[in-house]
């Protein structure tokens, strides 16, 4: 690969953000485009918010939590995208714009008079139990809890296109469960969805927060 910069990188992904949306008849003002940066230094992120990057995704607590602490008072608004430990939610509420993990009861329960947060049910599309994500059948009786729950501000559905999987089916399938949702929820409107190897399918089936890491940041360090 040639030597690009974050600068470069980041506008070939704005404009391949923009591609897809126009050819999927969409405009991407409706995107909300978050960059992962788990496993970054904090200096990588402050580069970021030169480059008028606000949102900014993370999936580990004790990171999260540290680079929300070096860079309070910035414009950085904090995504959890990872998978949460029903002990560390109410800290993570603390600092978190959007919470897209949300995937069980006791989560739930754990966020029940914590600081008031935005989040995103996450479902798991890959069937396998070891990932994050509620199954489908739970999504209803799930939906309900955080509805009861008023420091949860539901936004819509969040999910990871499985491995084995065409993105494209993938997030057909999640489509329709973003519209089981909205049938309860009908203010939740939102999904999370696209990556750095499958936005374009994503925006394609209406993905409003695309979660794109390494196509802007380049290859992760090794987490310590
Ligand atoms: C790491 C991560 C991403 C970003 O992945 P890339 O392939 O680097 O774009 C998106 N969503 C979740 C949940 C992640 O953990």
């Amino acid at each position: 690969m040639t030597d690009t910069s974050l600068a470069d990188r980041l506008a070939m992904v704005r404009a391949g953000i923009g591609e897809a949306a126009r050819s999927a008849g969409r405009s991407a003002d409706e995107l909300t485009l978050i960059v992962v940066t788990k496993f970054h230094p904090e200096g990588l992120v402050r580069e970021l918010l030169e480059l008028g990057v606000t949102d900014l995704g993370e999936n580990r607590h004790q990171e999260a939590s540290a680079k929300a602490a070096a860079l309070a008072g910035t414009a950085a608004r904090w995504h959890f995208i990872g998978q949460l430990q029903s002990a560390k939610a109410k800290a993570v509420a603390e600092y978190a714009s959007a919470i897209h993990s949300v995937d069980r009861d006791s989560l739930v329960t754990a966020l029940a008079g914590a600081r008031p947060v935005d989040c995103f049910i996450q479902v798991n599309l890959s069937g396998d139990p070891g990932r994050g994500g509620v199954d489908e059948a739970g999504l209803e009786a799930l939906t309900a809890r955080v509805l009861g729950t008023d420091s949860l501000r539901l936004r819509g559905i969040m999910a990871v296109a499985p491995l084995d999987e065409e993105p494209a089916s993938a997030f057909a399938r999640l489509r329709i469960l973003s519209e089981r949702l909205r049938e309860l929820a009908p203010r939740a409107t939102e999904i999370s969805a696209g990556m750095s190897h499958d936005y374009a399918a994503a925006i394609r089936e209406g993905a409003t927060h695309l979660r794109i890491g390494s196509a802007i940041t380049g290859n992760r360090p090794t987490p310590r």
